[in-house]
């Protein structure tokens, strides 16, 4: 009955940061997990998101039976839209993850024409050969999912996301009891979250962070920002229920900050008392101690609202001497830059700005699990195979290294045929590869293709392959232009005019275009702060959302805009 193989393809996601997808096979017939986004490397100018290159799945397009989602995260969502506006298949996910998708859906105007199957944790869904089960977790956000999938070959456990938090804030428990029962019965092969892997011990419960928040509600005399990942709908609930206890209304400052609350809130996950809610555009009329912000930003992004609000060009988010802000979210590798340049200019403000731990009292937990976790996931799967996914490559080495001691344990007495003596092999993939299952055991097996899409603006019109030929493309068709200023280190003053430098951009050649450029970057940074010209990188992003802008409207074409800055 099993003559066929079964195939596990990561199409993203492995030896990299971010954009997780993979696709499981199982004779023709195909099931995606998850479709997610990265955002890009500074070196990517004039990109906004990363998306995996699924030129795989729309070859095999009539074999693929419906994308299922863990949770709402951007490295698990973010791509969703681009891959159903090319391969419009059902997708299933627990009611807040469609939610948040549903958003981002009608963004791009796919939220008519796609198919999407609200699933609950327990429920199974089958499709083909596949009967997938969703599994309830414990992560930094809520909803969140592990998928057991029952293929004629035996069973394949794929963990999303996870840390297993002995007592969430919501009370909602890691449902170990149904991972448990899979390992009993005997388990083909399991792919497991290796963010943490090299973190020793557990990482905290959520709870963990509630004495540090505590202490700044009860100190702080100004303003309350607190800036987390938008999605941690727990951290949210803990901001609104201390301003309740400590007589401050809650303000939400930034659009994806707007979005999920009240989606958490419509949905019933965030509690928000009668009368707590302050309007943005009232913040500034309030008492500073009856008021507390949750304010997007924890990345530093240069045009989010967090930072805007730290050079001080934020329409209702002010912030000044004696104001708290808070950062509790994780440093993402590559943001570091951006979010100390921010914190700098908090601090320059006169703020009291809470980032980092602070004697053991964090002031944000991770959503991952670490090392002790990691042991647990693999003792209750006890998986013949085992494969780790969701980190770099360095991570998914330590990983294998920590289920070693899975090797040949013997049989439990009385043990299903299908239950092993303990881990047979473990496989470190790369995107790409296709990791083959059959009677005989599993092997690598050859690759697919895979690569990276560049997205300008978030739109599909502006989609564009790969990064070598998107240069290319731009380059060729619509020239590159090059302002080049040069700013005085000490006084933050441009000393000469910029120069303006097009290539291959034939609108560049005509009367007058680069004394327009010239005037209008002059004038983004007239409407700058002193604070934002010294933040070369909101200066840059300026300029290039002002020139983007002009040109466009003017020519038509989209040149790659490179602001370069010399400091003299
Ligand atoms: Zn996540
Ligand atoms: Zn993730």
């Amino acid at each position: 009955m099993a003559d066929k193989k079964l195939h596990a393809i990561p199409l993203g996601g492995l030896g990299e940061f971010g954009m997780n997808i993979m696709a499981l096979r199982y004779g023709d017939d195909l099931i995606v997990i998850d479709s997610g986004m990265m955002f890009p490397e500074t070196e990517l100018l004039g990109v906004d998101i990363v998306i995996p290159d699924i030129s795989f799945l729309l070859e095999n397009r009539e074999h693929v039976r419906a994308l299922l989602l863990t949770h709402c995260h951007e490295d698990h969502i973010g791509g969703v839209p681009f891959l159903l506006a090319e391969l419009n298949v059902p997708v299933y996910g627990t009611p807040f993850t469609l939610a948040v998708l549903r958003n981002r859906l009608a963004e791009h105007e796919l939220l008519d024409t796609a198919q999407l199957n609200e699933v609950h944790s327990h429920e199974i869904v089958e499709l083909g050969p596949f009967k997938i089960e969703f599994i309830h977790v414990t992560h930094s956000t809520i909803a969140s999912v592990m998928l057991a999938i029952t293929t004629p070959l035996g069973v394949v456990v794929h963990t999303g996301d996870f840390k297993i938090d002995p007592t969430p804030t919501d009370n909602e428990l890691f449902d170990l009891h149904t991972v448990a029962e899979y390992g009993k019965r005997g388990v083909l092969a399991l792919f497991s979250d290796s963010t943490n892997v090299e973190r020793p011990g557990f990482t905290p419960s959520e709870r963990a962070v509630r004495p540090r928040f505590e202490q700044v509600f009860a100190e702080a005399t100004g303003r309350i920002y607190v800036s987390c990942f938008t999605s941690s709908v727990h951290r949210l609930q803990l901001v609104i229920d201390l301003a309740a206890e400590y007589n401050r209304k809650v303000a939400f400052i930034g659009r994806s900050m707007v979005n999920i609350s009240e989606i958490s809130h419509r949905m019933g996950y965030l509690h928000v008392p009668d009368g707590l809610l302050l309007r943005p555009q009232d913040i500034a009329e309030a008492r500073k101690d009856r008021v507390a912000v949750l304010i997007a930003g924890s990345q530093g992004e240069p045009m989010s609202a967090l930072s805007r609000a730290a050079v001080d060009n934020h329409k209702h988010a002010h912030i000044g001497a004696g104001d708290h802000v808070v950062l509790s979210a994780r440093i993402i590798p590559g943001n570091e830059k951006g979010i100390f340049r921010m914190i700098d200019h908090l601090f320059r403000r006169g703020a009291h700005v809470v980032y980092g731990a602070d004697g053991g009292r964090p002031i944000h937990v991770s959503g991952h699990a670490s090392q002790e976790e990691q042991r647990l996931m693999l003792n209750l799967v006890k998986p013949r195979f085992f494969i780790p996914i969701h980190g770099e490559y360095r991570q998914l080495f330590r990983h294998v290294e920590l289920a070693s001691h899975l090797r040949g344990i013997p049989l439990r007495p009385g043990a299903s045929p299908e239950a092993a003596g303990g881990l047979e092999d473990t496989f470190i993939l790369e995107s790409g590869d296709i990791l083959e299952f059959d009677e005989q055991g599993a092997r690598l097996a050859g690759r697919v293709t895979v690569g990276r899409r560049c997205i300008d603006s978030g739109s599909i019109d502006e989609f564009v392959e790969d990064m070598t030929i998107r240069d290319r493309r731009h380059i060729s068709e619509d020239g590159i232009v090059l302002p080049i200023l040069a700013i005085n280190k000490h006084t933050g003053n441009v000393e000469t005019p910029p120069e303006i430098v097009t290539r291959g951009f034939a609108a560049g050649e005509a009367d007058g275009f680069t004394d327009r450029v010239r005037e209008i970057v002059l004038q983004t940074l007239a409407g700058s702060s002193d604070e934002e010209k010294s933040d070369y990188g909101v200066i840059k992003e300026k300029i290039r959302a002002d020139l983007k802008r002009y040109i466009n409207k003017q020519t038509q074409r989209r040149p790659l805009i490179m602001p370069v800055i010399l400091e003299v």
